[in-house]
């Protein structure tokens, strides 16, 4: 159904902030942007928002997630890494059913609608439910199984199979939920599963997803093993060279100089995850490092594990407070980069399959409405100063995933039932701990 929303105060463009203007959206995709006296009525049966005193932006691109993990938030915090998670989060995993995976997923979807985010990058397990959940939520999402083996012949084997089912299964669909290929990191899969990963990526034509030199020891690990650091031992797999521009690489906190020369070269992107970094103490992204050196950036909340929330706004404020602090330099990572980075705008890694990072003329109709009227919000004096250091997911009234309302006033579809279910599932799942 056609969708006009009328007169927005702001709409937030790549090239710059326009004023009084009229948006439609048809077939899923944004027909025009005028000035709103200059903007044709609305066909009959179009559905009219009220864009007075509401700005319209592109819905936020979380590039880097774990969503079913909502059903272990505040489970551990305050831990050191490694009891956090053979303490705390592997055992509830291990235990996780098919329908928790399904409702933790929807609890995660329901908590990025309601902040603006239109689309997640999603690692986990149990795909079929993973992927029934975003279906079911209107979201687009890029789904992927973490891949791991652990060096053992039997699991590679066997996680293989799993793979390669659920490629025959999903990689084929073009539609809002996509498949990837996603090795869960260097230190879980052998070179060998590396290699067949990105060989499976690329005959597939999917997105390469793995987490990257996401702590120092990782690095350290990675030389003793292999006398060589991460990226470069990726690259000596052939790795990069398969996926190119279509890999996407979470955290990537400890590269040097050459590492970021390649990643560029190949055009992977790097998703900054400040939060859970600074969480788990992992350390902190260079940013203006690998800006310098061309490398495509996407932004993310990780795990709710590690976060503990969903929420995009957050996430810029702190990518950008985080950079200031630890350069000493308050003119570090700006406001308008940290948007830039939650839009998605400086990476193509998912451009085939319709997320795009900008509103524009034509592009998929992924869009959030802020209202200017929240608290948060007043005064205007710089709209992106309030969405980055001012707002949070609160300020969102209404979202438009491929051209399809999702949320309309701050209310989402099936929330009532999807909590309810979620707060079932958390509470079986502890108590038959
Ligand atoms: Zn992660």
């Amino acid at each position: 159904m056609p969708i006009t929303i009328d007169r927005a105060a702001a709409v937030v463009t790549r090239t710059g902030v326009l004023t009084d203007q009229t948006i439609q959206i048809n077939g899923g995709r944004i027909t025009a942007i005028r000035p709103a006296d200059a903007a044709p009525r609305p066909a009959d049966g179009t559905t009219v928002i009220d864009g007075r005193d509401r700005a319209v932006l592109a819905g936020w691109k979380n590039a880097h997630t774990h969503a079913a993990m909502t059903l272990l938030r505040g489970y551990g915090d305050d831990m050191l890494l490694q009891p956090w998670l053979q303490e705390r989060i592997w055992p509830l995993e291990a235990r996780l059913r098919p329908e928790d995976l399904y409702w933790g997923t929807r609890l995660a979807a329901i908590e990025m609608i309601r902040s603006g985010t239109v689309f997640a990058n999603d690692m986990y397990f149990n795909l079929p439910e993973v992927w029934r959940a975003f279906e079911d939520s209107g979201m687009r999402a890029a789904v992927g199984l973490a891949m791991f083996d652990f060096h053992d012949a039997e699991q590679r084997r066997a996680i293989m199979e799993d793979v390669d089912r659920l490629l025959d299964r999903y990689a084929g669909s073009d539609g809002r939920v996509f498949a990837t290929v996603a090795p869960h990191s260097i230190y879980t899969c052998s070179g060998e599963l590396l290699q067949w990963a990105a060989r499976r990526a690329e005959e597939a034509g999917v997105v390469f997803h793995i987490h990257m030199s996401e702590t120092r020891q990782e690095v350290e690990d990675c030389e003793t093993a292999h006398g060589m650091r991460p990226f470069h031992w990726l690259d000596s797999l052939g790795v990069l060279e398969r996926v190119g521009a279509r890999s996407v690489a979470a955290h990537g906190i400890w590269l040097d100089d050459t590492e970021r020369r390649l990643v560029a070269d190949a055009g992977m992107t790097v998703v900054h995850n400040p939060a859970s970094n600074m969480k788990l103490a992992s350390g902190v992204l260079d940013w203006a490092a690998l800006r310098d050196a061309g490398v495509p950036m996407m932004l993310a909340p990780d795990g709710v594990a590690s976060n503990n929330n969903l929420d995009m706004y957050d996430e810029m404020k702190l990518a950008a407070l985080l950079q200031k602090v630890h350069t000493g330099d308050p003119t570090r990572l700006p406001a308008a980069d940290a948007l830039a980075l939650a839009a998605g705008e400086l990476s193509d890694a998912f451009a085939t399959n319709g997320v795009g990072g900008h509103l524009a003329e034509g592009v998929p109709a992924d869009v959030q409405i802020v209202s200017l009227a929240a608290p948060q919000m007043v005064p205007l004096h710089h709209l992106d100063s309030n969405l980055v250091y001012a707002a949070n997911g609160s300020v969102v009234e209404t979202v438009i995933v491929d051209g399809e309302i999702v949320m309309r006033d701050r209310q989402v579809a099936d929330e009532a039932e999807v909590i309810r279910q979620a707060r079932r599932c958390a509470r079986e799942l502890t108590t038959s701990a």
